[in-house]
């Protein structure tokens, strides 16, 4: 099943897409218009959700939003492929030993239709490639065998970042957090779709020219490793989005960043295709 957020007459619902269309969703008992909520319910949902087959919109007729704009976080690992690890290292940055794990602010997640802006105060943004994992279950010291039972689907990210932020501190919380820098999308593809998200290709494209081609069988540590390793520390919860790391290829390892007007494209094997414009900031942003 494929689940998504939708604008459609100026009010945005959960739906999901069935080949063209999008059948909305929000009309079922229990479904509210939090993606984290129905993923926490979705056990009791999910022969209602399975049923569904009206109303319908044209994909092409409904804006898609961020599949999730409520998850309480947004992690992300760093250098979890081998040949990036080595082309961020060529660029300074140390090769973790262990997991490296940072936070995407939730306050940057955007919509496959969103433009993210280039913020005046960088010089420096860049594209990452990443296949995301979205929690289904409350979840604390899983086992490495029991991990992907926790998983509730997939999507495509763009960790967005802005490496001279990124190279200030060593948190990378500052560099990876400006508003609109966490593209996801452009729907969650739910687990049971996915034989194995170790063996997925993905690449990224921006205006139309290949900069990043791998596949998901090359990251260090698995996403069952992934998951093992945060809840020792910490419980995960329905709706938590772990990014699980980007190949080689970024724009940092050659010094080429993002400009006004570029389009990037990220595709992940059965998950679809997340595609933003980037657009330059204008002024300097007034929260809404
Ligand atoms: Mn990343």
């Amino acid at each position: 099943m494929k689940l998504c957020r939708f604008t459609q007459a100026g009010v945005t619902r959960i739906g999901k897409i069935v080949g063209d269309a999008v059948i909305d969703l929000s009309g079922i008992p229990g479904v509210t218009g939090s993606m984290r909520a129905l993923l926490t319910a979705l056990p009791d949902l999910l022969d209602a959700i399975t049923a569904a087959d009206a109303p319908s919109f044209a994909l092409t007729a409904v804006r898609l939003e961020a599949p999730i704009n409520d998850p309480q976080k947004f992690l992300a690992i760093g250098m979890n492929y081998a040949a990036h690890a080595a082309e961020a290292a060529a660029s300074g940055i140390p090769v973790p030993t262990s997991q490296l794990w940072f936070n995407k602010q939730v306050s940057c997640i955007s919509g496959p239709e969103d433009a993210v802006e280039l913020p005046l105060v960088s010089d420096k943004v860049d594209y990452e490639a990443e296949l995301a994992v979205i929690i289904g279950k409350r979840c604390h010291d899983v086992a490495e065998a029991d991990a992907l039972d926790v998983v509730a689907g997939y999507m495509v990210c763009n960790d967005v970042s802005a490496r001279d932020w990124q190279a200030r501190s060593p948190t990378f919380t500052l560099g990876k957090s400006f508003d609109t820098h966490g593209p996801i999308g452009p729907w969650i593809t739910t687990a049971d779709e996915i034989a194995d998200p170790q063996a997925l290709t993905m690449n990224l494209t921006v205006n139309g020219e290949p900069r990043q081609n791998s596949s998901t069988g090359d990251m260090i540590y698995a996403i069952r490793q992934q998951i093992a390793y945060l809840t020792t520390v910490m419980t995960l919860e329905p709706g938590d989005i772990l990014a699980t790391g980007t190949p080689a290829g970024v724009g940092l390892a050659t010094g080429c960043f993002l400009k006004d007007g570029d389009r990037v494209a990220v595709t992940i094997d059965g998950l679809g295709t997340l595609e933003n414009r980037f657009v330059a900031e204008k002024r300097r942003r007034i929260p809404e």
